[in-house]
Parts: C-alpha cells; sequence; structure tokens
C-alpha cells in the first residue's frame, strides 16, 4: 500500500471503482476514461510502481495480471474476435498511475502503430 496511490485506494475499496472481477492477488475495474467499448484496468493488490521495478521474487503478479485478463476477455466475450494488452512505462511510454497495471482493450478492431 502506497498511501497516495489511486490504485491502491481502489483495491482497498476506499474510492469508488466499476469492479468487474477480483481474486486474492488481482483486482480489475473499467477505466475512468475507456478508449475501447471494452477497456479494463487489471492491477496486483501489492503496490509496484513500474513494469521496470520487476524483481525475480515479485514477478509472479505479471502472470497473475495475464492470467486474469486471458479470463476476463473470455468472459466478455472479446476473447475470439481478439484484444489488446498493454503495460505502458514511465513518461514516454504513456504512464500516468504509478501502481503498475495491465490495460485489457478489445470490441473494436485495433491499431498499429497504436500512437
Ligand atoms: P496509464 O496511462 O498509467 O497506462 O493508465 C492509467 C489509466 O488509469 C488511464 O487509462 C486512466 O484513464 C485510468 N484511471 C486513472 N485514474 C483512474 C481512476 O480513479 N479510476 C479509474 N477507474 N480509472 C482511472
Ligand atoms: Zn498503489
Amino acid at each position: 500500500m502506497s498511501a497516495d496511490c489511486v490504485f491502491c485506494k481502489i483495491t482497498l475499496h476506499q474510492i469508488p471503482a466499476k469492479i468487474v472481477w477480483e481474486n486474492a492477488q488481482v483486482v480489475a475495474f473499467q477505466d475512468i476514461n475507456p478508449q475501447a467499448p471494452v477497456h479494463m484496468v487489471l492491477v496486483p493488490k501489492t503496490h509496484i510502481a513500474r513494469i521496470i521495478d520487476l524483481t525475480e521474487s515479485n514477478a509472479f503478479v505479471v502472470k497473475d495480471l495475464i492470467f486474469a485478463a486471458n479470463e476476463l476477455a473470455k468472459t466478455l466475450k472479446i476473447a475470439d474476435g481478439g484484444y489488446r494488452l498493454v503495460i505502458n512505462c514511465n513518461s514516454a511510454g504513456g504512464q500516468t498511475v504509478y501502481h503498475l497495471h495491465l490495460h485489457l482493450l478489445g470490441g473494436r478492431q485495433m491499431h498499429w502503430p497504436p500512437g
């Protein structure tokens, strides 16, 4: 828990969010500013600021996030059509919230390059 972290507060249910899925390790909620018909944010319940902060001892959270996103994609019926998983790192990477998170985007055609 980081005291001033909005995503820690969401995992602790201290501020409202449209939580769609949760287990012991991960919380998934609707992005407040969706970029696709389906735009979920998946976060580990432990505070890790950025993907570059992963270590041998906490890297399991990435597996947890991806497995959760895959299951959610199936539940939301976007798995067969296709979906995109994104992790932004640092300012030029587009990261705005410094609590590691995985974006699950789907429900429309994705484009490349992503912009
Ligand atoms: P980033 O730009 O760091 O990769 O992604 C942060 C995402 O979190 C953005 O897509 C932004 O819309 C979303 N976000 C930021 N603050 C909140 C919030 O308080 N609630 C929810 N549901 N989403 C948020
Ligand atoms: Zn946090």
